[in-house]
C-alpha cells in the first residue's frame, strides 16, 4: 500500500498550482491560494480540500480506496 502525502491543489481562480503536504491529523477544509489570495473551502459533498481541488487524494481517502487490489507500484 502506498499513499502519497503531497498533492498538486490547483487553484480553481487562477488556475496557479502548488505543491502540498497534506495534513494527515485533521480534516482541511479551507485553503488559500498562494497567488491570488483566494480562499478555497470545500464544496458540500467533498471530504476536504484534498480531494475537492488536489491531484490525489487525502490520505484517509487514499486509505479507503486501497481496500481494492493493485500491483501497479511494486518495485
Ligand atoms: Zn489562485
Ligand atoms: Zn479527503
Amino acid at each position: 500500500m502506498k499513499i502519497s502525502f503531497k498533492t498538486v491543489i490547483e487553484c480553481p481562480d487562477c488556475g496557479h498550482k502548488s505543491e502540498e503536504l497534506m495534513d494527515v491529523q485533521e480534516v482541511v477544509s479551507c485553503y488559500r491560494c498562494r497567488s491570488c489570495d483566494s480562499l478555497l473551502v470545500t464544496p458540500a459533498g467533498e471530504c476536504c480540500i484534498y480531494c475537492a481541488f488536489g491531484d490525489e487524494k487525502c490520505p484517509s481517502c487514499q486509505v479507503k480506496l486501497s481496500t481494492v487490489p493493485e500491483n501497479i507500484t511494486k518495485q
